[in-house]
C-alpha cells in the first residue's frame, strides 16, 4: 500500500503549478534558439517575452527590469557580487537572519560585511541599520530579505525603503519569499535590485530572476552571448522561463484560493498548549515551533514515517539538519531551537492535510512521552 504524501513544506519548494507543467510541455515540443531569427528561433523568443511580462506583471517591474537567470542565488550573487564592484561599494550590510545565498555572496565580495541583528519578534534591527547608515563613510551595498524562509516574518519593508531609499547607498531585496504572496511593486519602491525564485511559487526550479533599474543595470557577471540584453549569458531555457511566467501568471490567484492563512491558524490552534511559535509578524503560510524537550530530528523522522514532510528550517543541499541560525538571532536557545520544525503551506494544501498533520504530530509526542514514561 502506497502511503498518503503530504507536502507541507512550501518554502522549500512549492508544488508545480498545473499552468506551468502546461507552459513547461508545450515549450518542450518546440526546437530552436531563441536567438535564431527565424521562425523556430521566434517562436521561442516569443514565449520568453511573453513570460517576461507576466512576472513583470506579479513583480510591479518593467519588462525590461527583468533579467532571467538560473535560479535566485545567481540573481542574488550577481546583485551582490556585481554591485559591489560596480558601485564601489566600501562594505556590504546584510542581517543576522539572511538566507545563506545572501550572506556568501556577502563574504564572496571581499569587503567588510556588517551584519544587522534581529529582535526577538525576527524583525530586523531598524534601529541599528539607521545608526550604519548614519555613520557610513562610503558606499554600502545594503542586501536584506523580505520575508524569512525559516520564519515567515514579514520585514517592514517600508520603513526600509523610507531609510536607505532616500540615500546614495544601493539597496538590493531579497524577494524570494515574498513573491506571490504579498504586493511587489518593484518600479515604484526604493530597491535598486530584487531577486526571485520559480520554484518557490508553482515553477520548476532552476529558474529565478533579478529585478534591476535602468541605474543599476551595470551589473554584468555572465556577459557570454550577450542574452537578456547583454546582462546574463547563455542560451535562455526558454521551457523554464515559460513555466515562470505561466506560474506568475496563476500563483497569487490559487494561492489567495486555498485560503492559507486560515489554514495555518487552524494548524497553530491544534498546537500542543506548551508549543513555543517563532516569529511576530508573520506571512499566513508558515508556522515554525517548538514543543520543548521534542527534538526536530526525531519528530520530522516519524513524520516522514507517516508520510507528512516537513522541514526544521531552511532546506539544506547537503540534507543534514543544522543549528537554525535565524532562530539563534532571534534569541532563541539553542535546547529549543533543536526543537523547531517549520510548517509551510501554500496553493494546494487542505484542511485534511493541516488535520493529519496535528494527529501525526500529537501521535510522535504520545509515543516519546510514554518512552519517557517507561524509563523514568
Ligand atoms: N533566498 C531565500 C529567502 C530563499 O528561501 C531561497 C531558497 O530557499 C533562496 C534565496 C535561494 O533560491 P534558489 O533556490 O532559487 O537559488
Amino acid at each position: 500500500m502506497t502511503r498518503p504524501a503530504i507536502y507541507l513544506d512550501h518554502n522549500a519548494a512549492s508544488p508545480l503549478l498545473p499552468e506551468a507543467r502546461s507552459a513547461l510541455i508545450a515549450a518542450l515540443d518546440l526546437v530552436g534558439n531563441p536567438s535564431s531569427v527565424h521562425g523556430h528561433g521566434r517562436a521561442l523568443r516569443n514565449l520568453i517575452d511573453t513570460a517576461r511580462g507576466q512576472l513583470a506583471s506579479l513583480a510591479g517591474a518593467e519588462r525590461k527590469q527583468v533579467v532571467f537567470t538560473g535560479s535566485a542565488t545567481e540573481a542574488i550573487t550577481q546583485a551582490i557580487v556585481g554591485g559591489a564592484k560596480s558601485f564601489d561599494s566600501t562594505a556590504i550590510v546584510i542581517s543576522a537572519g539572511e538566507h545563506a545565498a545572501v550572506s556568501k555572496a556577502a563574504a564572496m565580495t571581499g569587503l567588510p560585511v556588517i551584519t544587522i541583528g534581529l529582535l526577538a519578534d525576527g524583525c530586523i534591527d531598524l534601529d541599528q541599520l539607521a545608526q550604519v547608515i548614519g555613520a557610513a563613510q562610503g558606499q554600502l551595498l545594503v542586501a536584506l530579505h523580505w520575508v524569512n524562509n525559516e520564519t515567515g516574518v514579514v520585514q517592514p519593508m517600508a520603513r526600509i525603503n523610507a531609510l536607505v531609499g532616500p540615500t546614495r547607498h544601493t539597496l538590493f531585496i531579497d524577494a524570494v519569499q515574498a513573491l506571490g504572496k504579498i504586493p511587489l511593486d518593484f518600479a515604484a519602491s526604493a530597491p535598486d535590485m530584487m531577486a526571485v525564485s520559480g520554484h518557490k511559487i508553482g515553477s520548476p526550479a532552476g529558474i529565478g530572476a533579478l529585478l534591476v533599474k535602468a541605474h543599476a543595470d551595470v551589473v554584468r557577471l555572465i556577459p557570454g552571448g550577450g542574452q537578456e540584453q547583454g546582462r546574463r549569458g547563455g542560451t535562455e531555457a526558454a521551457g523554464l522561463i515559460a513555466a515562470f511566467g505561466a506560474a506568475a501568471a496563476a500563483f497569487a490567484d490559487r494561492y489567495g484560493a486555498a485560503d492559507v492563512a486560515a489554514l495555518t491558524a487552524r494548524l497553530e490552534a491544534g498546537l500542543p498548549a506548551d508549543a513555543v511559535v517563532f516569529g511576530g509578524e508573520r506571512l499566513g503560510n508558515v508556522t515554525n515551533f517548538a514543543v520543548p524537550r521534542v527534538k526536530n530530528s526525531t519528530a520530522m523522522m516519524g513524520l516522514d514515517l507517516l508520510g507528512l514532510s516537513v522541514s526544521s528550517g531552511s532546506a539544506c543541499s547537503s540534507g543534514k539538519v543544522g543549528p537554525s541560525h535565524v532562530l539563534a538571532a532571534m534569541g532563541v536557545s539553542a535546547e529549543l531551537a533543536d526543537c523547531a520544525l517549520r510548517v509551510s503551506l501554500g496553493w494546494n494544501s487542505t484542511a485534511a492535510d493541516v488535520d493529519a498533520f496535528t494527529a501525526g504530530y500529537q501521535s510522535i509526542l504520545e509515543r516519546q512521552r510514554a518512552r519517557q514514561g517507561q524509563a523514568a
